[in-house]
């Protein structure tokens, strides 16, 4: 997700572009994702600001049924770069030299991977669920309980007491 920016850079404050994004499902980090949608780059006094309504699909392993699943994002995202060098005479910017933050670098190009995964892992859920009434793993036999029932739960005894259970009955008769 890189983009040279060489010419943009080169026209006046307030000139913009419209790039698409597509990426096919890839590794961002640790996250399996898929973006699409479109940006803006916008010429700014000190670089371009970046503004779109990005696509996420993410895989996600759902918290209660261990099963992964796609999950889509709608990522406001709005992120400014700096430039490093001035684009015409070549000459480093004094101002965002010690800048952390988004730069565009000595090659004028701007790298969105990054800033895209910061905002992605921002849109995730701390939990996150298949689906809100996924039904989990039974926690006796393990099976899942969205695909078939098991008979765990109808049994009113906890398997854990059920030898005690069978010790009681023979003392009965
Ligand atoms: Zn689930
Ligand atoms: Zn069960």
């Amino acid at each position: 997700m890189q983009y040279n920016v060489a010419q943009l850079l080169n026209e006046p404050t307030g000139s913009t572009r419209r790039v698409q994004l597509e990426t096919g499902p890839g590794y961002s980090g640790d996250l399996a994702v898929a973006y699409g949608g479109s940006l803006e780059f916008l010429r700014t006094h000190q670089g371009l600001l970046v503004r779109g309504n990005v696509q996420a699909s993410v895989v996600l392993t759902c918290g209660r049924c261990l099963n992964e699943f796609s999950s889509p994002n709608q990522l406001e995202v709005e992120e400014e770069f700096y430039s490093l060098v001035d684009v015409n005479t070549g000459e480093r910017m004094d101002s965002v030299w010690d800048f952390e933050g988004t730069v565009i670098d000595f090659d004028h190009v701007l790298d969105m991977s990054e800033v895209l995964r910061q905002y992605t892992i921002a849109a995730q859920p701390i939990k996150p669920l298949c689906r809100t009434d996924c039904g989990g793993l039974c926690q006796e036999c393990g099976v899942d309980l969205n695909q078939e029932s098991c008979k765990c739960s109808e049994d009113a005894i906890d398997p854990r007491w059920k030898d005690l259970a069978a010790l009681l009955d023979q003392s009965e008769t």
